[in-house]
């Protein structure tokens, strides 16, 4: 059994425009945290490495380049859950922070408490030393200009492939979801799941979803998987997603079967959106039910393998 690591830029309807960034984008990310994990590193330290830099790229919507909600701000959540003792830590809605995994990381390691809000969990975070940036730092161009766009009357431009009844195959001009995600099992048979999102387009102020929820976006336990979600989060809330696949799991299914199950859960409630696991054996997956899902994968097995549509490319050796 051994090492294996899935990440994902978020399940989305991707538009043919971006779809070459977003396999790049995953790709360098999928690179750089698989090189750390392939020298040793551990899962948590993997995971941290592999989201952090899904959120400081602009193209996804985590970090630098998050959805503003309707007040024009950015509310970020993420968490991170260790499947060895079941230790967790998350944050939700809050500002200025450029990486909100590792403060989730801090409140998992640091904290006698699993979740933080808003003002509290930024105190924590100028406790612990995060780095705390200007909202404006995190607001590139395209974000903003999609707010200021809906703002000014374009409400077609707010997503609603993820809300009950809506057509999957339907093409939403610029909505921009990309929440970013990693799983990884160590040397030591440790997995470890992160999740980090700006939340949905022109979300209600203090609106969180299944991203920082664990059980709903993230969820391990090392005896079986672990799972980061992405998609319709009202949705995946109501059938605690990320959970439901690794019981899957426990119970006998595969991987892939267990993520398939789960979504058929999400679907069941007309839900769109998206999962990757890993599990014990070092096997990682990725299933979704929305148009497009920017993801890699990697095991010593199979190598890097990247895609956004049905199809995974391998990648060639660095
Ligand atoms: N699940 C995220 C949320 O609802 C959005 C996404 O995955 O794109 O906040």
């Amino acid at each position: 059994m051994g090492i294996a690591l899935a990440i994902h830029g978020g399940a989305w309807n991707v538009p043919d425009t971006e779809l070459a960034d977003h396999r790049d984008g995953v790709a360098r990310a999928l690179r750089h945290a698989w090189g750390l994990l392939h020298g040793g590193a551990s899962a948590v330290d993997t995971v941290t490495a592999a989201v952090r830099a899904l959120e400081d790229d602009p193209l996804f919507n985590a970090g630098t380049g998050s959805h503003l909600n309707r007040l024009g701000k950015v509310e970020l959540d993420a968490s991170i859950m260790s499947g060895d003792l079941l230790e967790a830590g998350a944050v939700a809605a809050v500002e200025r922070i450029r990486n909100p995994v590792d403060l989730a990381r801090a409140i998992l390691e640091d904290s006698d408490h699993v979740l933080l809000v808003g003002k509290g969990a930024r105190r924590f975070a100028r406790e612990q030393g995060i780095q705390e940036c200007r909202s404006r730092d995190l607001l590139v161009g395209r974000a903003r200009e999609t707010y200021l766009r809906i703002r000014a009357g374009e409400t077609d431009l707010i997503a609603t492939e993820f809300a009950p009844g809506s057509d999957p195959d339907a093409t939403h001009g610029d909505e921009h979801m990309g929440t970013v995600g990693a799983v990884a099992r160590d040397a030591n048979g440790c997995i470890v799941a992160a999740t980090s999102t700006g939340g949905t387009l022109d979300k209600y102020p203090g609106r969180v979803g299944d991203s920082p929820l664990i059980g709903s976006g993230t969820y391990a336990d090392s005896r079986y998987g672990g799972a980061s979600c992405t998609g319709w989060g009202e949705g995946i809330m109501r059938v605690v997603m990320a959970k439901a696949a690794i019981d899957r799991i426990a119970g006998g299914l595969t991987s892939d079967e267990a993520a398939s199950s789960a979504l058929g859960d999400l679907g069941r409630i007309r839900g769109h959106g998206g999962m990757i696991m890993v599990d014990k054996a070092g096997v990682p997956c990725a299933a979704f039910n929305t148009p497009r899902m920017a993801r890699g994968l990697a095991c010593a097995r199979d190598g890097l393998r990247v895609g956004v549509d049905e199809t995974m490319e391998t990648l060639p050796p660095s």
